[in-house]
C-alpha cells in the first residue's frame, strides 16, 4: 500500500486535482508539498468536538499547504502562506509518540491529503514503537477515492468537512471543480470503513464518521442539502458538526455575500432542518 502511494508522488495523483508533478524531483503542485512531509505545529488541543478533545486533549498535527484554495480560510497561515517547516518522517513518527505520552486521546492529522504517504509511513514507525491511540483523519473532504480506499483499517476516525452542494460554489470560493460528487463519495467509502462513532467508557470517540458543516453566510441552502444527503445517503445517526465559527476573513472581502457573519437565526433554521430529516447527533460549536 505504502508503496503505491509514494508512487503517485512521481506524476501527483494523492488527490482529485491530479496536477501530475513529480514531487520526487522537486516539482510542487497546487498544495505546494513535496517529498517531506511539512508541519506547523502539534499540540493537544482542546478546542475540538468534545469526543475528541476529551480532557486530555486531541493530538492535532497541521500540516503546511492544503488542496483546497478556500477564500474564507480560517487557517490561511497554514494552507495558503503554508507557514511549518519541513521535517523527516522518523520526526512525524516521533511527533505521534510525544503526543500519545503527552496524555492525548487520539492523533488528530490536520489537512493530511497531499501528505499521505509520508504520513502512513509514519505511523507504521509509530505503530511498531508502540503508538496504540486511534488516528483522526481530518479533511476538508476532496480526497481520491483510490487512495482512501487503501487507508481502510489504518484510520480509525473520519472527520471531513461537507463544504458545498454546488460545483459552481466549489469553485467560487475554493477553485475545487467537482467537489460536491468527490467528497460525496469520500463519505460513502469513509462511512464504509469506519461506520458510526463509538464512544469508550470516558465518553471520547475510538472510532467512527463524524462530518463537519461549517455554515457560510449565503450558502445555508447548500448546508441543508448536505444534511439531507446525510440523512438519506448515509445515516440518521451519522455525528455531525455543525460549525458557526465562520469570520469573513482572507480574502472573504472580494466576496460581498460571504463578508460577514453567521446570524443565530441562521444557524437555528439549519440545525432545525437536520433535525426534521431525523439526525439526532448534532454536536454545536
Ligand atoms: S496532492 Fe498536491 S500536487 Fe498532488 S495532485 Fe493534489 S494538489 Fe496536486
Amino acid at each position: 500500500m505504502l508503496s503505491e502511494l509514494y508512487k503517485r508522488l512521481q506524476s501527483c495523483s494523492l488527490c482529485p486535482r491530479r496536477c501530475g508533478v513529480d514531487r520526487t524531483r522537486g516539482e510542487r503542485g497546487f498544495c505546494g508539498g513535496g517529498m517531506l512531509p511539512r508541519v506547523a505545529s502539534f499540540h493537544p488541543h482542546f478546542g475540538e468536538e468534545d469526543i475528541l478533545s476529551g480532557f486530555r486533549g486531541s493530538g492535532t498535527i497541521f500540516f503546511s499547504g492544503c488542496n483546497m484554495a478556500c477564500v474564507y480560510c480560517q487557517n490561511y497561515t497554514i494552507s495558503h502562506f503554508r507557514e511549518g517547516m519541513e521535517i523527516t518522517v522518523e520526526d512525524l513518527a516521533e511527533i505521534m509518540l510525544t503526543l500519545e505520552k503527552r496524555g492525548c486521546h487520539n492523533i488528530n492529522l490536520v489537512t493530511p491529503t497531499h501528505f499521505t504517504p509520508q504520513i502512513f509511513d509514519a505511523l507504521a514507525l509509530a505503530r511498531k514503537r508502540g503508538l496504540s491511540i486511534p488516528l483522526v483523519y481530518n479533511t476538508s473532504g476532496y480526497e481520491d477515492i483510490e487512495v482512501l480506499r487503501s487507508l481502510r483499517g489504518l484510520v480509525d476516525i473520519y472527520l471531513p468537512d461537507m463544504r458545498y452542494s454546488l460545483e459552481e460554489s466549489a469553485i467560487r470560493y475554493s477553485q475545487a471543480p467537482r467537489y460536491p460528487e468527490v467528497c460525496r463519495e469520500a463519505i460513502r467509502e469513509m462511512f464504509a470503513q469506519v461506520g458510526n462513532v463509538v464512544l469508550d467508557r470516558e465518553g471520547v470517540a475510538r472510532r467512527g464518521l463524524i462530518v463537519r458543516i461549517l455554515i457560510i453566510p449565503s450558502l445555508e441552502r447548500e448546508a441543508k442539502e448536505s444534511l439531507r444527503f446525510l440523512a438519506t445517503e448515509i445515516s440518521r445517526d451519522v455525528y455531525v458538526t455543525l460549525l458557526r465559527q465562520y469570520r469573513p476573513v482572507y480574502r472573504a472581502q472580494d466576496f460581498p455575500e460571504i463578508a460577514r457573519f453567521v446570524s443565530d437565526r441562521v444557524y437555528q433554521d439549519v440545525l432545525e432542518y437536520g433535525k426534521s430529516l431525523g439526525l439526532h447527533n448534532f454536536i454545536l460549536q
